[in-house]
């Protein structure tokens, strides 16, 4: 007998989710541009009921009932099709963990949040990584990795951390190819920064399907990442069995008050939304007159910009150059992307700043 708690095999296997960099390698602290954290910071409504939410000594509302019905009001969607969590991490985890165990396979595009592959380990299935089509997510390719072993599809659409996005056509022809007993999980983490026609259905599938649940955050469009609130919605069966394994009490009075005051603000949403439109266009336009350097945007509709360095200056030496200048980015080599740098668009003054650095570290070299 082991002389310590043994635990389950697959999960020595596992590494911890790895965060966006807040320090250089110097221990300087550095402009977060590598998280997708929100640069307007949080909307006002929000920020005044977070100084008086709650009693500290109470246990919140165990339901989020007052949220629930909010966001329900907003999206036209009935309360018990909603389910809220600590981060929608907290209800993606459910997901994988009601469907899918040892020996079940949960496919999602190569390039996806680096947390899915962690939700298939730590319930002991295997994470299967479906090709890509020009860094974004294949219908195709996902379909063709479906076996009967599968049990969840994932899809971030907006994509992190490609930023690539599929519209409605292909996400109901992922849901139409796929058998009825394979959960489809749309993770609609960066929704609010699309223009407001551009729809995937993802609300409309889950809304006319057993087998589909979208996820939301309040962490990008909304601003209040350190509040960990999040939310998904599928037939009261799918939310039924999700909210057997959230965690009691799993959204704070605070998170719950803030993000109540935050759906009840749309105009912080416009703005945010608005504000990236512009600084993502035009870093995109600065990335893409690079290309003689070797620099190639990826094509983003989310809070970043993925930038492929394919020349003599790599991602790491930008990456370096700007933490140097005071930003941390997200270069992404364990995530099979050693060339890719991922950029959150911060404000406009910062945004200047990145650009000025990446110029000069061109110049140089
Ligand atoms: C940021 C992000 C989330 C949000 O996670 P929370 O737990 O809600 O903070 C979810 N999915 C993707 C793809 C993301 O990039």
């Amino acid at each position: 007998m082991a002389k310590h708690p043994t635990p389950k095999p697959w999960i020595a296997d596992i590494h911890a989710y790895v965060p966006g960099k807040a320090h250089g390698a110097d221990g300087r602290e550095l402009v977060k541009l590598s998280a997708n954290e929100n640069p307007l910071g949080s909307s006002a409504a929000a920020l005044g009921v977070l100084g008086t939410a709650g009693q500290p000594a109470l246990y919140p509302d165990p339901d989020c009932n007052a949220l629930r019905a909010q966001i329900g009001a907003l999206h036209g969607l009935a309360a018990d099709r909603i389910l809220c969590g600590a981060g929608s991490g907290e209800l993606l985890h459910c997901a994988v963990q009601a469907f899918c165990g040892v020996g079940d396979e949960v496919v999602f595009s190569r390039f996806s949040f680096s947390l899915y592959p962690l939700l298939a380990r730590k319930v002991g299935a295997s994470p299967v990584f479906a090709a890509d089509h020009d860094y974004a997510a294949s219908v195709d390719n996902l379909l063709a990795n479906v076996t009967p072993r599968t049990k969840a599809v994932l899809l971030d659409n907006p994509n992190n951390p490609v930023g690539s996005w599929l519209p409605r056509e292909e996400v109901e022809r992922l849901h139409a190819g796929l058998p009825g007993h394979v959960l489809l999980i749309v993770d609609q983490a960066y929704a609010e920064y699309l223009a407001p026609e551009l729809d995937d259905g993802g609300l409309e599938l889950a809304a006319r399907h057993d087998n589909v649940l979208v996820t939301r955050t309040f962490s990008k469009a909304y601003g209040l990442a350190a509040e960990r609130v999040g939310w998904a919605t599928g037939s009261p069966r799918l939310i039924d069995y999700l909210n057997r394994l959230r965690g009691a009490f799993n959204v704070t009075s605070r998170g719950q008050a803030a993000a109540l005051a935050a759906v009840g603000d749309q105009d912080f949403v416009a703005a945010s939304r608005a504000h990236n439109t512009q600084e993502l266009a035009r870093f995109t336009q600065f990335v893409e007159a690079l290309g003689n350097h070797g620099l190639r945007p990826v094509p983003s509709k989310a809070n970043f910009l993925l930038v492929l360095f394919e020349g003599a200056v790599t991602a790491e030496m930008a990456q370096n150059a700007l933490a140097d200048a005071g930003y941390a980015t997200r270069w992404l080599p364990g995530q099979d992307l050693p060339h890719g740098l991922r950029i959150t668009i911060g404000t406009a003054a910062q945004m200047d700043d990145v650009m000025a650095a990446l110029r000069t570290l061109l110049d140089q070299g």
